[in-house]
């Protein structure tokens, strides 16, 4: 028992999930959190932000060479945008398949752009994409004492570890 704890342990990761204007201004929020939610996942931070077009080109800076970097950043900055972080095992990659291929007409039926998305630049949802760039949105984007530790009473029927 206490390997399997420990095990959990070790797979627990965070990830940081953004609901984009384009998903805010749908009402999409409910239906996009119900997905990780239901998924198991765990919820430890969330608001709701205008980013300045500045911190907009902060959280997309490894695309400012590509030719839609300031078209993102202004879009990215157009409206409020739905930040939070969730929690769970092998949730970093797992989120991505949740959210599905950036292309929403290369995505899978099932996935959130798959099933509520239809062009690239306005794809609705934004997850980090490994264990490093996770670590560095979510410090981007909450302080610390924004994320919120406790215990999921589900989790021993999610993970079948108490
Ligand atoms: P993601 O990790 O799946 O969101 O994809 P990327 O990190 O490659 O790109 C970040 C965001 O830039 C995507 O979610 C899209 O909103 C946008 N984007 C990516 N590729 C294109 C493109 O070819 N054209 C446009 N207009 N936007 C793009
Ligand atoms: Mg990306």
């Amino acid at each position: 028992m206490l390997q399997e704890q420990e095990a959990h342990a070790a797979e627990m990761e965070r990830t940081f999930i953004a609901i984009k204007p384009d998903g805010v201004q749908r009402g999409l929020i409910a239906e996009i959190i119900s997905r990780f939610e239901r998924k198991g996942f765990k919820l430890v931070a969330i608001k709701i932000v205008i980013p300045s077009k500045d911190f907009a080109q902060r959280h997309y800076h490894d695309l400012k060479e590509r030719p839609f970097f300031n078209g993102l950043c202004d879009f990215l900055s157009s409206g409020p945008v739905l930040a939070m972080v969730w929690e769970g095992e092998g949730v970093i990659k797992y989120g991505r398949k949740l959210i599905g291929a950036t292309d929403p007409q290369k995505s899978e039926p099932g996935t959130i752009r798959g099933d509520l998305a239809v062009v690239v630049g306005r794809n609705i949802i934004h997850g980090s994409d490994g264990p490093e760039t996770a670590k560095d949105e979510i410090k981007l984007w909450f302080k610390p004492e924004e994320l919120v530790t406790y215990t999921n009473d589900a989790e021993k029927w999610i993970y079948g570890v108490n």
